[in-house]
């Protein structure tokens, strides 16, 4: 046994944190964690899980319109922002409980207190030292709001899950997925929703035929898009609403701001000059592929550095260095490959491997197939909105590099296809599968032509 307190101590315990304390004490190793805010981190308490409690409650308004066509009456639905804010702050707390318990039950010390390195192996933790032979860093990340004359005036998504009232008008600036999440889930709450990006056209990164499909389709439902555009100024006006200034002159009275224009790394006070821990050229923690920083003993994973900020990215960072540190036979590093993720605005959005253009730029030869359809559950609803699916396709091997949609429960479908794409699926055998009739999904085993073909 070692003479440190700890054989491993986990600063933050959010999604990696909790994943490798977990894993390391399972596999013998006497594990503590210090957290400061709230056991679960970032996804449990103000990122993925209030967020989908929040856009499943946004997509009624929805529901409760396309109920009409299949004989439902529903005259009295009104939406009650404090219950859902109520009941989403219950459902936090349960969860929150049930990550104590988990790690107590694995063994693992917690302590509720931030954490700050004295030297390379010594954490002042609250008004307590420990030691550890090995320390990792998953400190996650912090939203970044820019500063210029009025920022003082608009909110990140961590005050947007606390608000006490939600008010009329909503503009959110921003460009990738949280920000087109939260502009869905406020209109669908029946606000007035402005969304407003810098650049030509969001979610850069995504597949084109996504991005410019979604514009159309949330443009369509109501939401004042405005791309190439970008705020000068915000005055607060007598009546408590907001005077937007924008950087072409014009303006838009708005209630609330919301800024989803990124994260930083969170290293705030966490005394990282008392270690030989360096940074990147971005500012994340600087790691090779074993999550070593280059201070030897002190590693990071998560949204801290500079990864794929998702959950199961952080999860598999965290259980791969826990196998390296204490099980190192069973070690699998993590495969950056082919990671599906959604994007839960309404429609939803969810993507996986190669998009069209990176599948170019690697120089394959394409066949591409897309199929825009209305799904059969919009026709009784007289909505006209259309789902779009999308296979990118390698000529010469028949591989299939990347898969794409938009509709309802697109996250649920394409994580079935990452399983399919993992082994290796050729187009050959999407068509050699016979679908599940009638769905949406089976038209991903049902497109036949390329409608491009190189
Ligand atoms: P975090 O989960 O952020 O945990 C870090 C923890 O460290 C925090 O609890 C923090 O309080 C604690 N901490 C920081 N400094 C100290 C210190 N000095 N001492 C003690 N404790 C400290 N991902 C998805 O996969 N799907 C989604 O749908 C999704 N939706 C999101 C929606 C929003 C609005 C946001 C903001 C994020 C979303 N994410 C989503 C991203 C996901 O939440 C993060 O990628 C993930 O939480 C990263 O995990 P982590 O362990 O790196 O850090």
């Amino acid at each position: 046994m070692s003479h440190y307190d700890f054989d491993l101590f986990v600063i933050g315990a959010g999604s990696g944190g909790v994943r490798a304390s977990r894993m390391a004490a399972g596999f013998g190793a006497r594990v503590g964690v210090a957290e400061d805010l709230y056991l679960g981190g970032t996804c449990v308490n103000v990122g993925c899980v209030p967020k989908k409690l929040f856009a499943y409650s946004a997509h009624y308004s929805e529901d409760f319109e396309d109920a009409k066509g299949y004989g439902w009456d529903l005259p009295d639905a009104h939406f009650d922002w404090s219950a859902l804010l109520e009941n989403k702050n219950q459902e936090i707390a349960r969860l929150n409980g049930i990550y104590r318990n988990m790690l107590k039950a694995s063994g693992v010390t917690i302590m509720d207190a931030r954490a700050r390195f004295i030297d390379s192996h010594t954490l002042q933790v609250g008004d307590k030292q420990v030691t550890a032979e090995h320390i990792l860093i998953a400190t996650g990340g912090w939203p970044h709001i820019p500063e210029f004359p009025g920022s003082e005036h608009v909110i990140s998504s961590n005050e947007v899950f606390h608000l006490e009232t939600l008010p009329k008008r909503i503009l959110v600036v921003g460009g990738g997925y949280i920000a087109i999440e939260f502009a869905s889930i406020f209109h669908g709450m029946q606000r007035e929703v402005s969304l407003l990006y810098r650049g030509e056209l969001f979610l850069r990164g995504f597949d084109t035929s996504l991005r410019e499909h979604m514009a159309a389709t949330i443009k369509h439902k109501g939401i004042d898009l405005r791309f190439n555009a970008d705020v000068r100024n915000i005055e607060r006006q007598a009546d408590g609403s907001l005077l937007v200034t924008l950087k072409d002159g014009t303006t838009l009275e708005t209630d609330l701001v919301l800024y989803a224009t990124g994260r930083k790394p969170n290293l705030k006070g966490l005394g990282l000059e008392n270690t030989a821990v360096t940074l990147d050229d971005k500012g994340f923690i600087a790691v090779n592929t074993d999550y070593e920083t280059q201070d030897p003993g002190i590693y990071a994973i998560g949204d801290v550095t500079d990864t794929l900020q998702l959950t199961p990215v952080a999860l598999a960072e965290g259980m791969a260095l826990a196998r390296r540190l204490f099980q190192p036979a069973d070690y699998v590093p993590v495969d950056y490959r082919d990671i599906p993720t959604a994007v839960f605005c309404i429609p939803n959005i969810a993507t996986l491997g190669l998009t069209e253009e990176q599948a170019r730029e690697a120089g394959h030869a394409l066949n591409i197939y897309e199929s825009r359809f209305r799904p059969m559950r919009n026709t009784l609803a007289g909505r006209g909105e259309e789902s779009l699916m999308k296979m990118i396709v390698d000529k010469a091997s028949d591989r299939v590099l990347g898969v794409h949609m938009i509709g309802p429960d697109a996250g649920e479908i394409v994580q079935g296809m990452a399983v399919a794409l993992k082994a290796g699926a050729t187009k050959a055998m999407f068509d050699a599968t016979l679908g599940i009739h009638p769905t949406a999904a089976e038209e991903f085993v049902t497109m036949r032509t390329p409608t491009r073909s190189d």
